[in-house]
């Protein structure tokens, strides 16, 4: 994954901490998009085009059910997710219903997925929290979300939109690699690059922003080797690992398409 270059140090003699170049350097730094507005405006017009309605891979059958499915996914895949849950929420996709298998029924369900005893841990503590504190609702704010145990911000930013279609933008492992590997919105952490992806998205493709970046990433620009001769962006993208300049027809992907990639 592409990070930002880090200036090495230099042997210049050290100076106050209260110098102007000092003041200056502790500044946060204003990143900058490689691409112009109207660069931006293409590019997502074009994700568009291929993919006019995407939809998330996690399995759900109500917001319930999206939570502890997102809660489940950290360093897991979609696939290996809804291979366990499509029997979990068979049973129970209620608060009390997941409460009444206990920790030990939910590890049975989800002992496939990595680090699997702590979420199964997570999710009796959340359906506990969603009955005492919440009326076995699910909340709709980012604060009300992160009190949830097992739900950071990533997961509150998919809920959020998903579940209640108010515009965030989650930073997985696809997006952040995205946002770093084509300088669209460079920054070393997730909560950077969110911040950062949000100033650049034009406002009228944010809403599904989201998962056009997850699915282009998962897809096309794969982690190991980015498939540049299949991108649609291949004439706009200014990574260093691109590898063609000719970019794919614009057509819209097949349905087929969607969800037979390997991570
Ligand atoms: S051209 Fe290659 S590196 Fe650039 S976005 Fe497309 S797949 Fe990724």
């Amino acid at each position: 994954m592409a990070t930002p270059k880090i200036k090495s140090k230099t042997s210049t003699p050290q100076k106050s901490n209260h110098t102007p170049e000092r003041k200056a350097a502790l500044k946060p730094k204003r990143f900058k998009s490689a691409y112009s507005k109207a660069e931006m405006e293409e590019i997502f017009r074009r994700f568009s085009v291929q993919r006019p309605e995407p939809k998330g891979e996690l399995e759900h059958v109500n917001p319930f059910t999206l939570v502890v499915a997102v809660a489940l996914s950290a360093q897991a895949t979609d696939a290996g997710v809804n291979k366990a849950t499509r029997a979990l929420f068979k049973v129970a996709d209620t608060p009390e219903k997941m409460l009444a298998l206990g920790e030990e029924g939910v590890t049975q369900y989800i002992k496939t997925i990595g680090l699997y005893r702590n979420k199964a841990k997570n999710v009796i503590a959340l359906c506990r929290m969603l009955i005492d504190e919440f009326g076995s609702q699910v909340p709709k704010t980012r604060e009300e979300l992160i009190r949830l145990p097992g739900v950071g911000r990533k997961t509150a930013n998919v809920v959020m939109s998903m579940a209640f279609g108010v515009p965030t933008l989650a930073v997985d492992t696809h997006v952040f690699r995205i946002a770093n590997r084509l300088l669209m919105a460079p920054g070393k952490t997730p909560d950077e690059v969110e911040e950062n992806l949000l100033k650049v998205i034009p406002d009228q493709y944010l809403f599904h922003a989201h998962h056009w970046l997850i699915l282009h990433g998962r897809y096309c620009c794969k982690a190991r080797k980015p498939e540049c001769e299949r991108c649609v962006i291949a004439d706009l993208c200014r990574s260093p690992e691109k590898t063609v300049d000719v970019p794919a027809p614009l057509v819209e992907l097949p349905q087929q398409l969607v969800g037979e990639a390997v991570e």
